[in-house]
């Protein structure tokens, strides 16, 4: 977790992210070499009991990097197309 961008979120000092490597959050890719860590980081936000807290402030602040809230940025442009209204 990006802890500088977010000191202002209570929801942060309780991520289960705190207890790991913040670079697993941020794989090189979420394909390839960096799947593997895409996954486990993934496996944590499952457990996270603010996960929701953190793909709302994730999809809200378009963050482009790194899993937040059990999502990859990829599957986060999945969701923001999804809340898009349309016509
Ligand atoms: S959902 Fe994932 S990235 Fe967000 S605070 Fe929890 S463990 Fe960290």
């Amino acid at each position: 977790m990006n802890r500088l961008y977010h000191e202002s979120e209570d929801w942060v000092e309780q991520g289960a992210c705190r207890q790991y490597d913040p670079e697993l959050f941020f794989p090189v890719s979420t394909t390839g070499p960096g799947q593997h860590d895409a996954e486990l980081a993934k496996a944590i936000c499952r457990t996270c009991t603010v996960r929701r807290e953190c793909l709302q402030w994730a999809l809200r602040a378009g963050e482009p990097h790194g899993v937040w809230g059990g999502t990859t940025p990829e599957e986060r442009r999945y969701l923001r197309r999804d809340l898009v209204p349309t016509g």
